[in-house]
């Protein structure tokens, strides 16, 4: 596949070409920070993301990718991680440009990036079967193959991160993809393309289009050609995709949203629960499927963890990414800032004690951008709305609790079960709530840290499966059991 070496051109990659919407549409992409205009895309529709269809469907069935050897799929992934780290800058400041994160953030997303590469990369050659003893005179065994064609949709918070989180264990276990990001935050993804085609994807094996949910994405989860479709994105989205799949019965994996709880016992260090409480609210403008957006506190240390917060969050300072020491960017969108701020208002009028936030920051700086401040409500009851739907903006809701068994009941009530973090010095106590706790991510006095080796997914309504670790790789993986039979003689049944 021939390298294209600039975004101007407006295309998406189909079939090894860089190609418009069949349409001819485009939506421009603006910078979040200032509304300026970055690039202008393909918006593709059905039409399109039906050629990518086709495109991975003759790539996985007819290609020379099928033969390709788990040693050569290793290798290419190992030279996209190293086309990552050679762009490294250039793709950290176009992700903060595209979804307004601080370049501290979007540098930490592209080095994990290129190491969840080399993470699926390594693991290419370590796919393996088993054989089982049975009662006949039968070799049997069980092989492990490539689903086929993978339809794969993704959010815009963390653009680049989540593209490497679907593509690298998807080639490393052979099948072709059709990549569908954000149709706000497509340049990264773009940018992997190019970089994927660089390193010797063939044509065919990695398609992205660009465009809206409902059509481009739609097309993915509906197409009988399409043998799985992994989504990650709102819970009321997965919902949609779930139920455009189960036409076709195809494989399926969900990562969704999260009202997460992080839990802080009076015996925990003060200092690093204050500094957790506000990282895993805020970081990424807490638009975070793990954000620690419940922090349920017990009531003794209460008042001097809120002090403690109050007194840090003026260090997070808002501005645009690219600015230095910026901590906290702009929201994704004008209409997202919108809800957020009516969240803000919801929790007043719920009666919860508004502490800070809640508004637009002041100042020309400010004027272009969709800005608002870090937001933190105290006496906040678990019923009241602010405690129960996923706000996905810098909003904290502080929840009181007196007793370990009522902090348990009060995290677990929620219809989401993604993460969860438990504050004390106590290991006893840290083990025994953790195991009651109905989250796939659990923390124990840390907030958010990620690594590629560990699974990352959701209990209840957060979603079906598990990304990254060796957990990642088995979603893209068919099982196929294959018998032998080692005794020549007819069968005599008839
Ligand atoms: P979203 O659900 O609005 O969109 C996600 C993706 O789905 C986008 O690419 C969008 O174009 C596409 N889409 C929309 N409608 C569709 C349809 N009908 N059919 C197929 N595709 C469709 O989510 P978002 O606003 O982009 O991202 C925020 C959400 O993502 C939050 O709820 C967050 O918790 C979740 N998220 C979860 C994880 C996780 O790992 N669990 C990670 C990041 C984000």
């Amino acid at each position: 596949m021939k390298q294209t070496t600039t975004l101007k051109e407006h295309a998406m990659l189909i079939d090894g070409k860089w190609v418009p919407a069949r349409s001819g549409a485009l939506r421009e992409i603006r910078d979040p920070g200032d509304g300026s205009l970055l690039a202008s895309v393909p918006e593709a529709g059905r039409e399109d993301a039906e050629a990518a269809i086709d495109a991975a469907r003759a790539a996985f069935d007819q290609g020379p990718w099928r033969k390709t050897t788990a040693q050569d799929r290793g290798k290419l992934l190992l030279r996209v991680a190293e086309g990552i780290r050679a762009e490294a800058k250039k793709l950290a400041e176009l992700e903060t440009r595209n979804c307004g994160k601080p370049l501290a953030e979007a540098e930490f997303d592209v080095a994990d990036a290129a190491n969840c590469f080399e993470f699926y990369g390594g693991l290419a050659t370590k796919i393996h079967g088993e054989t089982m003893q049975v009662p006949a005179n039968s070799l049997s065994f069980v092989v492990r193959e490539p689903i086929g064609v993978c339809g794969q949709i993704i959010p815009w918070n963390f653009p680049l991160l989540m593209a490497a989180w679907k593509l690298s264990p998807a080639l490393a276990a052979g099948n072709t993809v059709v990549l569908k990001p954000s149709e706000l935050t497509p340049l990264t993804a773009l940018e992997l393309g190019r970089i994927a085609a660089a390193a010797g994807v063939p044509a065919g094996v990695v398609n992205i289009v660009t465009g809206p949910g409902p059509g481009a994405g739609s097309a993915l989860a509906e197409s009988p050609k399409v043998d799985k479709v992994a989504f990650t994105g709102g819970t009321v989205t997965g919902r949609k995709v779930m139920t455009a799949a189960a036409g076709s019965l195809k494989k399926i994996s969900l990562e969704l949203g999260g009202k997460n709880p992080n839990i802080v016992f009076a015996d925990a260090d003060l200092e690093a629960a204050v500094d957790g409480a506000l990282f895993g609210a805020f970081a990424n403008q807490g638009e975070v499927c793990s954000a620690g957006s419940r922090l349920l506190v017990e009531r003794s240390l209460h008042r001097r963890l809120v002090e403690g917060m109050l007194k840090k969050v003026p260090r997070i300072k808002l501005g645009h990414g690219l600015e230095p020491g910026v901590k906290m960017g702009p929201l994704i969108s004008a209409p997202h800032r919108d809800k957020v701020e009516a969240y803000v208002k919801i929790g007043v009028k719920e009666g919860a004690k508004l502490l800070c936030g809640g508004k637009r920051p002041a100042g020309r700086a400010f004027a272009k951008g969709n800005f608002l401040e870090p937001t933190i409500f105290d006496e906040v009851k678990p019923s009241m709305r602010i405690a129960r739907d996923e706000i996905f903006g810098p909003v904290l809701a502080v929840i009181p609790f007196d007793t370990e068994e009522e902090a348990v009941r009060v995290a677990n009530d929620t219809e989401y079960g993604l993460a969860a973090a438990v504050w004390t010095k106590d290991v006893t106590r840290a083990v025994r709530v953790v195991a009651r706790l109905r989250a796939g991510i659990t923390w124990v006095n840390t907030y958010h840290p990620t690594f590629n080796e560990l699974p990352w997914g959701g209990y209840k309504a957060s979603g079906i499966g598990r990304e990254l670790g060796l957990y990642g790789i088995e979603e893209y993986l068919e099982t196929k059991q294959v018998n032998i039979n080692l005794d020549e003689a007819p069968l005599g049944w008839y």
